[in-house]
């Protein structure tokens, strides 16, 4: 069995909405809604934890009786908040992360990046990630380009993120200032020396960070409204 973080305790200050970015209302409910809804259709997922904004009260959901949904208050770095919620899951062999900010997750994707750690017992980790569409250059602070990236080998990574226990256990007892440093769990398993998978999904998983990535997640959710699948 699998839990699931689901990590909803960011500020949102780059969407600049008069609420954290979580519980911003898209299309009928909060933003960490719909990706609640789509985790907690995922077979083998057998609890999830959100971890909310500090000091904010603690949010009242409703989903199926089935599944156990537990809240706490989430830290000041992302990792910061997985290693929360991490204390407050039970012990189940894989841990499923996902970020709130991503509501057009679905059950195919979060049970795609499950089966890949679950079918091979080398693999520690594995990441939704879809292929880069276009070129990366690498530049220095003053604009002047040093290098341009192999595309065929760079991945936009994504969340749902799922780890062996052990193994994000290990990866997060780090010095704050490491954890502070990771945009994702999975680079943490790396530097660790740990096999982390790529698992190609779509680009329509998006992060919403901007106000721009909110209207258009306003128009993927709408469409998804008439097939929910
Ligand atoms: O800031 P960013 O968009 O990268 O955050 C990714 C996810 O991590 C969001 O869903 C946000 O709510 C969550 N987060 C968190 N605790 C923090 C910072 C971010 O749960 N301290």
């Amino acid at each position: 069995m699998t839990v699931a973080l689901l990590l909803a305790a960011g500020s949102g200050e780059r969407l600049g909405a008069d609420r954290p970015k979580a519980w911003v209302p898209v299309g009928g409910r909060p933003l960490f809604g719909w990706s609640l809804d789509a985790i907690a259709r995922t077979e083998s997922i057998s609890q999830v934890v959100i971890a909310f904004p500090p000091g904010g009260p603690e949010p009242e959901v409703g989903v199926g009786a089935a599944l156990r949904v537990e809240f706490v208050a989430g830290g000041a770095s992302r990792s910061e908040s997985v290693r929360l919620a991490l204390a407050a899951a039970h012990d189940d062999e894989l841990v499923l992360v996902h970020d709130a900010a991503r509501p057009l997750v679905t059950p195919a994707i979060a049970r795609a990046v499950i089966d890949a750690v679950a079918d091979d017992p080398d693999v520690q980790a594995a990441t939704a990630a879809a292929p880069v569409t276009d070129t990366i250059k690498r530049a220095s602070a003053e604009h002047v380009v040093a290098e341009t990236l192999q595309r065929g080998a760079l991945w936009s990574i994504q969340t749902p993120q799922v780890f062996r226990r052990e193994a994000l256990d290990r990866a997060l007892d780090a010095p704050a200032e490491v954890l502070a440093a990771a945009t994702d769990d999975a680079s943490l398993i790396e530097q660790n020396g740990g096999r982390v998978l790529v698992v190609p999904t779509t680009a329509e998983n998006i992060k919403v960070t901007t106000a721009l990535d909110l209207r258009l997640a306003e128009l993927l959710l709408a469409g998804r409204r008439d097939d929910p699948a």
